[in-house]
């Protein structure tokens, strides 16, 4: 440790970044030692994601879902508004893209998912999404003028972002279409990869027949292989072709290049992460947590609020030699919103697969309480 004084860095401030870094300043003041908590984000554009589901519809503004990341920090952070570039783990420093250089004698890995589209030949511009801010306004023009035809939602490539999410936009879309009085006029369908509509079987088990009931089409066991976006047509590896008038693909995700430039992880980018202790494997005084890791749980913000206390408790320990690790069990908290009033509650770990109810109001209002709630106590890591 340099000059005695505990460096704590963490890489991004999205969701996981800003948690952990409220959550490890309490603990490292209770260290007594003296500490640098540094956060490097390229942006410090703190984007509430869930928001995407409202944004697309034009039921939420962009402005109140995209916020000054830099007021949800502790005042004491040193904070870097840069891109790392890579970072040198024998020396313990990062390296940003002007060259600067941090060093670390704690680093946390919290730097999200990147959507790669070029990952694959198939996508171009005619294609849209909701999962960045952009990609959701320009969506939303698309289905505001949207008269008849069919839409398609399918999956560029598992893993993705919030499980539930591509789901919620087909069930959102027939709710639009059907307040809008044209519903008879738009086919909705919607592209699993897997044997059913949903990964997990127990919630599968409701959201299914809803979307059965709801008259929108599931194809399981399509694979996306290509697209003719001048035929408009999908085709998928098992062998079948769909034709569609809008295309809502969700995109290839990956981690940051970085990381595997880095030598931290994969070709994917994906971070090798003990699932209990969100150590990064064979890495020293190394963590990781949310959409970056390889713990095969839902990449979602409810992951990464469970896991930031996790990672503060551990550094904290091991600086006061406590060999005892804390260890994070899984848990995963998320709402499934199944039409504009209703919305499903799951509530799982690694053990316990999550007993979801029905749809229910209740949920739908507490799902609208959240984003404020998110702001002022989720993110600042007051809860
Ligand atoms: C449509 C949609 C709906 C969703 N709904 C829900 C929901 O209802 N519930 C839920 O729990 N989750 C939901 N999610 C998922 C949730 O938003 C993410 O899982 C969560 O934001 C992950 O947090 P994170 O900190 O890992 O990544 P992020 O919040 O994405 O943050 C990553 C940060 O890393 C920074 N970064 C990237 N590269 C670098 C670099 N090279 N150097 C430095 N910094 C870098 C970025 O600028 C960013 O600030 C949804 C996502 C989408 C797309």
């Amino acid at each position: 440790m340099s000059n005695n004084t505990v460096n704590v860095v963490i890489l991004g401030a999205g969701t996981g970044g800003t948690i952990v870094a409220n959550k490890l300043n309490k603990k490292l003041k209770k260290t007594k030692k003296p500490f640098q908590l540094t956060v490097i984000d390229p942006s410090f554009k703190h984007v509430y994601q869930p928001g995407f589901l409202f944004t697309m519809f034009k039921k939420d503004k962009t402005h109140s879902i995209v916020k000054d990341g830099k007021k949800l920090l502790p005042k004491n952070t040193n904070m870097i508004e840069e891109k790392v570039k890579k970072v040198e783990t024998k020396d313990k420093v990062v390296i940003t893209e002007s060259g600067t250089k941090v060093p670390y004698d704690y680093l946390v890995i919290a730097t999200g998912a990147k959507l790669s589209p070029e990952k694959v030949d198939w996508w171009d511009d005619s294609l849209y999404h909701y999962y960045s801010p952009e990609a959701a306004d320009r969506l939303s023009e698309k289905i505001e003028n949207f008269r008849e035809g069919k839409i398609i939602i399918a999956i560029g490539e598992i893993p993705y972002k919030c499980p539930p999410a591509p789901i919620e936009g087909a069930l959102l879309l027939d709710d639009y279409f059907k307040k809008k009085g044209i519903r008879d006029k738009v086919e909705i369908q919607y592209c699993s990869p897997l044997d059913r509509a949903f990964s997990i079987k127990t919630v599968n088990e409701v959201i299914e027949p809803i979307m059965n009931e709801k008259g929108i089409e599931v194809e399981t066991f399509f694979n996306v292989d290509d697209v003719d976006t001048e035929e408009k047509v999908l085709y998928s590896l098992e062998g079948s072709d769909l034709d569609y008038d809008l295309l809502i693909m969700i995109p290839p995700h990956t981690g940051q290049p970085f990381l595997h430039e880095s030598g931290i992880a994969g070709k994917s980018g994906w971070v090798p992460t003990d699932r209990e202790t969100l150590r990064v494997q064979d890495q020293e005084n190394m963590y990781a947590l949310g959409d970056t890791t390889d713990i095969p749980t839902s990449k979602a913000g409810s992951t990464a609020h469970y896991e930031a206390p996790i990672i503060a408790e551990n550094i904290y320990k091991d600086i006061i030699g406590d060999t005892n690790l804390t260890k994070y069990d899984g848990h995963v908290q998320c709402f499934f919103l199944t039409e504009f009033g209703k919305s499903l509650f799951i509530d799982f770990n690694f053990e316990h697969p999550p007993k979801p109810g029905k749809p229910s109001r209740f949920w739908w209002w507490f799902k609208l309480f959240f984003k404020p709630f998110y702001f002022r106590a989720v993110a600042k890591g007051l809860v």
